[in-house]
């Protein structure tokens, strides 16, 4: 558990907060400070680091495809997650080329005549 306190859960004040390295929903309580039901599934992006960037991996990759279905150049600009932090970009940018290149895999897999089923 950490103290990390942010808007979250698309609250505009800081409605998150860490539990056991997961981020929780302070507005799921029914009273204050009684017990929190929501809550649980995303990583703390502060003291979880690791799990929370992996938890981004399958969306950075479909930005990646999307962009190379949309014709994007390769050294197209990816926006920042937040709380990203200087060193987690490399991995970022490693994920979303991973998905830039997978489509061009499937055009020329299309292109043979492979993937129709
Ligand atoms: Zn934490």
């Amino acid at each position: 558990m950490c103290d990390f306190t942010e808007p979250y859960f698309g609250a505009t004040y800081p409605d998150a907060c860490c539990i056991e390295g997961f981020l929780w929903d302070l507005d799921s309580c029914d009273v204050p400070g009684g017990p929190l039901y929501s809550g649980g599934e995303v990583p703390c992006p502060q003291c979880n680091r690791e799990a929370w960037l992996e938890s981004f991996k399958d969306t950075v990759e479909m930005m990646g495809y999307d962009a190379a279905e949309k014709k994007e150049p390769r050294e197209h600009k990816y926006e920042k997650i937040r709380f990203e932090q200087p060193g987690d970009e490399l991995k970022i940018r490693k994920w979303w080329l991973a998905g830039y290149d997978a489509f061009a895999l499937d055009q020329a897999a299309l292109a043979r005549g492979e993937g129709e089923k």
